[in-house]
């Protein structure tokens, strides 16, 4: 295909309306987006019964709890964004899982080699403790205006009256089958003779419909104190398995979920193109891995730019900023992040120097962020490290006819967690803490009461101090470059919010080779051999990130969307048409 004809399918691509099947519904009031129908719903309801974007929020979050259990679940953690309309601020509520008080720098590690990723996701030893039922408490005590039994009412009932299992819920099960078969709890929840609970059968969870009751009256301390909390820590230390299976165990104690704490923080904010740009802070890597990369493409007329041109700066910017992230970001309590340096204009204008406009040459190093940085700390220089991350989790936006915004993303890692269901409690625990860098030294090693560095990346876009976007993805280390995607994609090149996010998905993070999907038949497309010519080569995965967003349009109304395929299709609901 001669270079003209390669453009004109492409220009006709990103032309394309809304792709067939997706939820797309714009109206006023309050509106959601989220990858469960039920899960939207319950956000929906608690709106229409006069609950804030926080209440439903939560709402929604417990019920994918149920209606997707295998990304996300009170097992695990996650982080929120919360835009508050009275207040005309963004906060942020980090309750990402924690390493207990016994961990250390070689906990994830036998005989001074990191354990293999297989056999350190099964296990007790990657199990944080729990975030995310303290920061529901968080979120609702402080910014929510219904009670957490108010909110936690419709994924009761989704979990009492169950579900048809559908083909996304069923495959992601396939995907779990070994590991699930270890743990009895887990199979007797989700197997049946060993396998996956077949497709199109009912699914109910009544004892996790019960924990919620128990969560819903006792507040957090049912969960962190008690019984619950006794039933998590055996789970953990002394994992139920079949015989002659054997896991790793664990060393979390009742101390370690008696003090967890969620925080409230800053969120990080960057200005793009006149756009103010707010995202999540330490311990996840995305905000500030998001920023930089912005900065990097401030410096080139994007919009003005061939979409191959605009492609191929967007994963030179990610190979940067993943190169910077990799080497200098993890837990803020722990590690002193450069984070002025690597916000800096300044160093991305230095580091987009190094850009070849016409050719892809591959891995980059870390820049040095610290000659940036107002301060002048002193430099550690660390090596760069990439490694190995699943992709999973899930992500939810929700506003409110008062305007308060939700971007929010929570997780128990990979599909699954740890693959280990507490007894009687009806959710699975988290593997978070396999997302330490497993040897160190590097900032992000495991230590006590650390949080591993994550790549969640709720974000909020305003302009001239109103909100433009809420926008968020799952999917590992890929939720950076979706979400930048997204956004060079919409505010960049035009395309709506709808076709920003069904369009195929490009993750370069600083890799040898680009990962694109199977699922929407990348190689081979126009855009594929249009990048070959810039030297990229591709490596393929079934699908990458099933985000959703809102667009706060110009004439007062918002725009809820959610994908077309990915994931099995999500939902996007809105008060009033
Ligand atoms: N553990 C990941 C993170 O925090 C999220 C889970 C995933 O998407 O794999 O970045």
């Amino acid at each position: 295909m001669s270079k003209s004809l390669l453009l004109a399918a492409w220009a006709a691509l990103l032309a394309l309306p809304a792709w067939a099947g997706q939820a797309v519904v714009t109206g006023h009031g309050g509106a959601v987006a989220t990858i469960s129908g039920p899960a939207s719903q319950a956000a929906m309801d608690i709106l229409n019964r006069g609950g804030n974007a926080v209440d439903a929020a939560v709402a929604a979050a417990a019920t994918l709890g149920v209606t997707d259990p295998f990304s996300c679940g009170i097992g695990g953690g996650g982080f929120m964004l919360i835009y508050s309309a009275r207040d005309r601020k963004v906060i942020t509520i980090d309750h990402r899982e924690t390493a207990p008080a016994s961990f250390t720098p070689t906990a994830l590690q036998r005989d001074g080699h990191p354990l293999p990723l297989a056999e350190a996701i099964a296990s007790g030893r990657s199990v944080g403790v729990p975030g995310t039922v303290r920061g529901w408490h968080e979120a609702l005590a402080r910014y929510g205006s219904m009670s957490m039994q108010q909110v936690l009412q419709p994924a009761v009932a989704v979990a009492e009256q169950g579900f048809e299992i559908d083909a996304n819920f069923h495959r992601i099960n396939v995907l779990n089958e070994g590991k699930f078969r270890r743990f009895p709890a887990t199979a007797s929840l989700y197997l049946k003779d060993g396998r996956a609970l077949p497709l199109g059968s009912w699914f109910r969870n009544p004892e996790l419909a019960q924990t919620y009751r128990q969560i819903g009256t006792g507040g957090v301390r049912a969960f962190y104190e008690g019984e619950l909390a006794q039933r998590i820590v055996d789970a953990v230390n002394m994992p139920a398995v079949r015989p002659g299976v054997t896991v790793l165990p664990g060393r979390m104690t009742l101390a370690d979920l008696q003090d967890y704490e969620a925080r409230l923080r800053q969120p990080v904010h960057s200005t793009y193109r006149g756009y103010d740009i707010y995202g999540m802070g330490l311990p996840s890597s995305g905000g500030i891995a998001i920023a930089e990369a912005l900065n990097v493409l401030e410096n080139y007329d994007l919009a003005r730019m061939p979409p191959p041109q605009v492609q191929h700066l967007y994963l030179q910017a990610s190979r940067l900023a993943f190169a910077d992230r990799n080497a200098y970001v993890a837990d803020g309590e722990f590690v002193d992040v450069p984070k002025a340096g690597l916000l800096s204009k300044d160093y991305a204008r230095q580091r987009a120097a190094g850009i070849d406009l016409r050719a892809d040459h591959g891995r980059v190093g870390q820049g040095d962020p610290y000659a940036f940085q107002q301060n002048l700390a002193v430099p550690l220089r660390p090596a760069a490290a990439g490694r190995e991350e699943p992709v999973h989790t899930t992500h939810l936006t929700v506003t409110d006819r008062a305007g308060n915004i939700v971007s929010y993303t929570f997780t128990i890692e990979d599909w699954g967690g740890s693959g280990m269901v507490v007894p009687g409690s009806g959710f699975l625990l988290n593997n978070e803490l396999t997302d330490f860098d497993f040897s160190g030294p590097h900032p992000n090693v495991p230590e006590a009461g650390k949080r591993p560095r994550s790549s969640m990346s709720p974000t909020l876009v305003f302009r001239d101090g109103r909100p433009v976007l809420s926008i968020g993805s799952p999917g590992g280390a890929s939720i950076i470059t979706t979400v930048l995607q997204v956004l060079v994609a919409h505010l960049d090149q035009g395309m709506t919010l709808a076709s920003a996010l069904a369009a195929p998905r490009l993750s370069q993070r600083n890799a040898d080779t680009t990962e694109v999907e199977s699922l929407l038949q990348f190689v081979g497309s126009p855009q594929a051999l249009a990048l070959e010519s810039y030297g990229y080569r591709w490596r393929e995965t079934d699908e990458i990130g099933a985000a959703n967003g809102l667009r706060f349009n110009d004439d007062g109304s918002v725009t809820a969307v959610s994908e077309p395929l990915r994931h099995g299709g999500g939902s996007a609901l809105v008060q009033e048409r």
